[in-house]
């Protein structure tokens, strides 16, 4: 705690805890901060996603989170005579070689941040509670920034800072960055509470059709609560009380058998759809809610937030071990317009979910995001058939020369780069602190014996494949232009 840090990360949220453990991973000296005295234990953002858990694996959280979590119990829509009806909250869809999560997880948000915290632990940080930040000014070295702490007001100073400080950011304001969107016209209550009467083989919902009277029980993997979620008036005072509570689950559901024991955490909150101007002012970057605020539907607010930190974390690493300072801009350049795209998504869900309608796609999954357009990404050369430069790199079940199994996943797992040939001649690979090399086929390190690799890359006997440390593809190349790679790389890698 008492080092100098290079970067500064404001707020202990999704997207704080994250972005240190990809810092703390790399070694790279930091403080979080964190206005609250305790942990936040609100449920809030409970869904996490296919693509984050791939993410989580990397980052080795996933395992934990699956044993505190669960997956998502079926929806049943209970009708106004009695009977109820059951579906899937999500489309069934197995997992397969190259996507081995297909579901999302179950786990509430104070579980989530629990394991990060002890992820974190490991790694020899923790979040410094009751620090707020009050006040920075940057210049072209660093960034001087003033915290409120118990002990008084301390002044630091850092390389960078980075707002993760959640959809009121200070950080953000400070910079005068505009927040555009608006508001979407419907407010909520969320809350925790202990319920009795309901089986939680399920996923409640009453009045599906009746905003002013709608209501959801949906249980809490990993606790004995459930998640109580109700549209409410737009004006007026909400009483988040046991008995106001009780009353409404009984006004709703229309069931005397339901008793409301004790509320944990509630909040009656308006939804928007918000996106900052900028996600960078020179040395001080915003991630997660502070560039972004959505609704909740669809559960992508979290595992968006984890994400722009997870592709911001690498990039401020190597820069900070001396990769050109570009690399940086790429992070706004690939994360801005996602985040652009998945505020469309949450508000036609929100519309849909007005209507009755729950249905969740793949889209919300996020394997499909990619970063084509992005200047890390080398565009193809014409033949197709091939995965697509910027495309999240799939998995692939292998063996190792030795006869191990070995998945692909194993094989990127880390902080570092994969350069990845098939059927190549391992010494035309560049050689360089940070990038991993394998060779896949026959005579390779790894070989491909179910064809799974060659059915989800589509590559050909002598290309080769540039991995990010965030598990996108940033090139396949044919051997023969092997020394464009290597520039690539050579170019956004630290020295
Ligand atoms: C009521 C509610 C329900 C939600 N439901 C869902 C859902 O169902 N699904 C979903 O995916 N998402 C949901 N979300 C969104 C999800 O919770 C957020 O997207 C996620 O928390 C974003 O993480 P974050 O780390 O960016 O911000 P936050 O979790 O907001 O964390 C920001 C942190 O910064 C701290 N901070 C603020 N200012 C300062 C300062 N000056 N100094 C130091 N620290 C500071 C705050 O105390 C806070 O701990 C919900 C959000 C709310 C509010």
């Amino acid at each position: 705690m008492g080092t100098t840090p290079e970067v500064v990360i404001c707020g202990a949220g999704a997207a704080g805890l994250t972005l240190a453990i990809e810092l703390a991973r790399r070694g790279v000296a930091f403080r979080l901060v964190e206005q609250r005295e305790h942990p936040f234990h609100g449920s809030r953002g409970k869904g996490i996603q296919p693509r984050s858990q791939e993410v989580f694996e990397d980052m080795g959280i996933l395992d934990r989170l699956f044993a505190v979590g669960g997956p998502y119990p079926v929806s049943r829509i209970h009708r106004a005579d009695g009977s109820s009806m059951d579906t899937a909250v999500v489309e069934g869809a197995p997992a397969t070689p190259a996507e081995p999560y297909r579901q999302p997880l179950m786990v509430p948000q104070f579980l989530t941040e629990a394991v990060m915290r002890d992820r974190l632990a490991e790694l020899g940080h923790q979040v410094e509670f009751g620090h707020g930040l009050i006040g920075f000014e940057q210049d072209a070295n660093g960034v001087t920034v003033r915290l409120a702490t118990p002990t008084g007001e301390q002044t630091l100073q850092a390389r960078y800072l980075v707002g993760a400080d959640g959809g009121r950011s200070f950080v953000r304001q400070a910079l005068d960055i505009g927040f555009p969107g608006k508001t979407l016209g419907v407010r909520a209550v969320v809350a925790d509470i202990v319920l009795k009467g309901l089986p939680r083989d399920a996923w409640h919902s009453f009045n599906e059709d009746d905003m002013a009277r709608r209501i959801s029980l949906c249980p809490l993997m990993g606790t004995a609560l459930f998640q109580l979620q109700a549209p409410v008036p737009l004006d007026g005072d909400v009483d988040l009380s046991v008995d106001g509570l009780a009353d409404m689950v009984r006004m709703r559901t229309g069931r005397d058998d339901l008793a409301v024991l004790d509320v944990c955490w509630a909040s009656a909150y308006r939804m928007n759809a918000r996106l900052a101007d900028r996600y960078r002012d020179g040395r001080v970057f915003l991630i997660g809610d502070a560039a972004h605020t959505h609704p909740p539907t669809g559960g992508q607010g979290l595992n968006t937030s984890a994400q722009d930190a997870y592709n911001l974390g690498w990039k401020l690493a190597a820069v900070l071990k001396g990769a050109p300072q570009a690399l940086l801009d790429t992070y706004e350049e690939e994360r801005r317009p996602i985040a652009a795209s998945m505020l469309g998504l949450a508000t036609t869900l929100l519309a849909q979910a007005q209507r009755g309608d729950n249905r969740r796609g793949r889209d919300v999954q996020q394997l499909d995001l990619a970063y084509p357009e992005s200047s890390l990404t080398l565009p193809a050369d014409a033949r197709s058939g091939r995965i697509a430069p910027g495309s999240r790199a799939p998995d692939a079940p292998l063996q190792g020369a030795g006869g191990q199994r070995v998945r692909l996943f194993d094989v990127l797992r880390g902080t570092h780069w994969t350069l990845l040939g098939y059927a190549c001649d391992r010494s035309n690979a560049p050689s360089r602190a940070g990038l991993r090399v394998h060779v896949i086929g026959p005579a390779g390190d790894l070989h491909d014996v179910e064809g799974h690799f060659v059915e989800a890359y589509g590559v050909q006997p002598g290309e080769w494949l540039l991995i990010r440390p965030d598990g996108y593809v940033a090139a396949v190349v044919d051997t023969s232009r092997i020394e464009i790679l290597e520039g690539h790389f050579g170019h956004y890698s630290s020295r």
